[in-house]
Order: structure tokens, then sequence, then C-alpha cells
């Protein structure tokens, strides 16, 4: 078996032609845990959304050593719809998609390792509770589970953290700690400096374009953090002139 699981080879991903990352290299060595950290509008979830082969590059390529079954992905919030009528045990359930097929039958043996994981994501009882009526941080306790349920080998977080309560965050980071501790190959869109450095040993730092990545002491270095503020502000002083009749007729930069 090969170090790493995934491997970006000059990635570029772009929305109507516009790059949202640009030209990104390195890889991603299993049983690795890593930050992704940057500016709003970075372009960190259009890479995990690529890495997951949601979108596809503009150029370059990302290539897996694992197949699709083996990625866990829990989307950015705004992006999950909470209004869908179902219980908290059938949401961690779906996570065993892979033993029962989509439309197979739920095995008892997954029901069992279902309420095993809502236990260990604090949610005992709470098995015909429906997910509209749970707090945000209930219901990021939910999506862990189903993860749990789900056994896969690479993990991808999207700020999942972002509007939870400490406590519940707390909680959650252990379980990361867990996976990562199994030998899982944990990646985790973070805001919070202070947590990536105690708990992630590497972090990639992206504005569109790479900052750094590596170990997380350097990548987050002061110089570093100051050169993707930087890149940033230069993108807002783009948006000015970026009206929307001149979109299209931009070139692709
Ligand atoms: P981040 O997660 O780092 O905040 P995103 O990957 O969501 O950044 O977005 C990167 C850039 O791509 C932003 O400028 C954003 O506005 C743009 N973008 C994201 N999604 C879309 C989309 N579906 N269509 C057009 N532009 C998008
Ligand atoms: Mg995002």
């Amino acid at each position: 078996m090969t170090k790493n699981v995934i491997t970006l080879r000059n990635l570029t991903v772009a929305y109507d032609r516009h790059p949202a990352v640009h030209h990104i290299s390195g890889s991603i060595e299993r049983g690795s845990l890593t930050a992704i950290a940057g500016p709003n509008g970075a372009g960190k979830s259009t890479l995990l959304k690529t890495i997951m082969g949601e979108l596809r590059p503009a150029e370059g390529s990302v290539e897996h050593t694992l197949s699709r079954a083996d990625f866990g992905y829990l989307p950015q919030a705004a992006d999950i719809n909470r209004r869908f009528p179902i219980t908290v045990l059938d949401t961690v359930l779906l996570g065993a998609w892979r033993n029962s097929g989509a439309f197979g039958r739920v095995a008892k043996a997954d029901i069992e390792r279902a309420r095993m994981a809502l236990q260990t994501v604090g949610l005992d009882g709470f098995e015909k509770r429906h997910i509209g009526a749970l707090s945000a941080g209930q219901f990021q306790r939910v999506l862990f589970a189903r993860l749990l349920l789900q056994d896969a080998k690479v993990i991808l977080l999207d700020e999942p953290f972002t509007a939870i309560d400490a406590r519940t965050t707390r909680d959650l980071i252990d379980i990361i700690l867990g996976w990562h501790s199994d030998g899982r190959t944990v990646i985790a869109v973070l805001h919070d400096f202070d947590q990536v450095r105690s708990h992630f040993p590497q972090t990639l730092l992206i504005a569109r374009e790479l900052v750094s990545w590596g170990k997380t002491e350097e990548a987050l270095s002061s110089d570093n953090l100051l050169k993707a503020r930087a890149m940033a502000e230069r993108w807002d002083e783009d948006a000015e002139v970026c009206k929307p009749e001149n979109l299209l007729k931009r070139p692709a930069a």
C-alpha cells in the first residue's frame, strides 16, 4: 500500500471559469490528521467537494488510492437539509448503506451499531426524535454518529464546529482524535487556530492558491497568515471591478 491516500496534482477548480482553487499540489498521508484553514471564499469547501468527486477539476487531478466507499464526508451545515422528516435513528442508519445497499433491508446488527453510535456521541434515548427538532449541536452529534456507523477510512469534515456549542465541540474533537488513533485519515476545515494548533498535526492553508502545507506550527506561522490575508484582500479589491456584466468577459486567470 502506498503511503498517500489522496494526491492533488496541479489542481484547479473553477466556477464559470473563475478559479476557486488554483494550482494546488500535494498529498495527504494515510492516517494523518489535517486541518484546512483559510479566509472566507478561499476555496476550502470547493477543495473538499472536488476530493469527494462532486466537482470536476478544470485542470490537474485528484488521485485516490482507495475507493469512493472508503470516504465519509460531512458537508458544511448550510448544505444540509434538516427539514427532511426523518428520525435520529434512521439518519444514523443512512451511514450503513454500504452494508445494506440503498434500498436493502437494514440488518438488526446495524440498528444495534446505530444505537451504540448514538451512545458514543451522547444521544442515548434520542432515537425516535425528528432531526428538525434538535439543536444545532445535537444534530451535529447525529451526523458524527452516522460517520461512526459508516466506518470510513478517510473522513472529510467541512467546518464541523461552526455555530456549535463548546461542550459539543469538545466531545466531537474527542471522536476525531479517536478516529486518528484508529489509523483513519481525517481532514477538517476549521476556523479556530487554537483548536488546530492543539489537535491537528498537519495544516493546509489556502487562499485560492496554496499558502502553506505541512506541520501546523510552520504552516500557520504569522508570515503565512499575513500572506493569506493579503491574498484575500486582493480579491476584495478585484470584486469592485467584477460587475456581473463583466464576469463572462473576464479571461480565466
Ligand atoms: P470557502 O469554503 O473557503 O469559504 P468556497 O469553496 O465555498 O470557499 O468558495 C470559493 C469561491 O468560489 C468563493 O468565491 C465562492 O463565492 C465561489 N463559489 C463557491 N461555490 C460556488 C458556486 N456553486 N457557484 C459559483 N461560485 C461559487
Ligand atoms: Mg466553506
